[in-house]
Order: structure tokens, then C-alpha cells, then sequence
């Protein structure tokens, strides 16, 4: 595959590093590192908690890029790993960089049940014995958040 030359990036959002980094994981995985594709992982990594598809696009509004093409976006990036869904128990996905601050593990989520948000929580938040089940991937706990205590 031939590499165009890349362009300097000049853009309000002056993420480089994190920009070529998701390039070069996209082209990892053999996918274009188009701007909508682009956008959305930066997106999602401007925050520390699993969002839904309703909240990408309403952050990429103003990217121009419609509700659908947000959707297959999104699709796209969990077929091939790079995105994790998660229904923390409410039938709505929510996404999320698999390559987060908690590593590329699987860890627990926290969801308040007041305010909705979810928090990713450590991996070693909650502790399942062994014997229990092993590849255990799917840990939701709800409660109240600290806001909403
Ligand atoms: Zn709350
Ligand atoms: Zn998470």
C-alpha cells in the first residue's frame, strides 16, 4: 500500500501525537484513516467513561457527520477491535476505546442510577474467585454517584 505523505496537521483541535497514533492503528487493523473515522476515536478519547451512540454524535455535530454514518463508524471500529460495546443493563450500547487509561483489558463499569453516567472503573475494582468463572468479562455495578449522593 502506497503511504501518502502526511499532511501537517493545523487544525484547533492540535492533537498530533494522538491523531498519527490513530492512523497508524487504523491502518493496523487495514482501515482508512478518514476524518470521520479520525473524529470519532477522538471523540472517545476525550473521555474516561463508555458513550452511547447518541452521545458521539451529538459531540460530532458539528463535524458534519450524520447520526448514521456516526452509527457505522462505530461498528466498523468494534468489528475490528479497536472499540468496545458494553450494555450496562439499559439495551443501549455504549463505546469505548479498548486501548483506555485501564489498559486493554476488560474492567468493571459503574453506572449511577440517578444520573445515567457510567465510569470505567479499575480491573482490579472487583475481585471474581476463579471458580466462579473464568474470562469473566462483564462486571456492571450501579449505585449513586459521588454527585448524586
Ligand atoms: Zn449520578
Ligand atoms: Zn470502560
Amino acid at each position: 500500500m502506497v503511504t501518502k505523505a502526511r499532511k501537517k496537521v493545523a487544525q484547533s483541535s492540535g492533537r498530533p501525537a494522538i491523531d498519527d497514533d490513530f492512523r497508524a492503528q487504523l491502518r493496523a487493523v487495514g482501515l482508512k484513516a478518514t476524518s470521520g473515522r479520525l473524529a470519532v476515536l477522538t471523540e472517545l478519547n476525550r473521555t474516561n467513561a463508555p458513550m452511547s451512540h447518541a452521545e458521539v454524535a451529538e459531540r460530532l455535530a458539528g463535524e458534519k457527520l450524520d447520526k448514521v454514518t456516526v452509527w457505522r463508524i462505530l461498528v466498523a471500529l468494534t468489528e475490528v477491535g479497536l472499540v468496545d460495546r458494553t450494555d450496562i443493563g439499559d439495551r443501549t450500547w455504549r463505546f469505548e476505546l479498548r486501548n483506555t487509561a485501564m489498559g486493554h483489558d476488560p474492567h468493571p463499569h459503574f453506572m449511577c442510577v440517578t444520573c445515567k453516567t457510567v465510569q470505567c472503573l479499575p480491573r482490579d475494582a472487583v475481585h471474581i474467585a476463579p471458580r466462579i468463572g473464568r474470562g469473566v468479562i462483564d462486571v456492571q455495578i450501579k449505585g449513586r454517584c459521588e454527585q448524586c449522593l
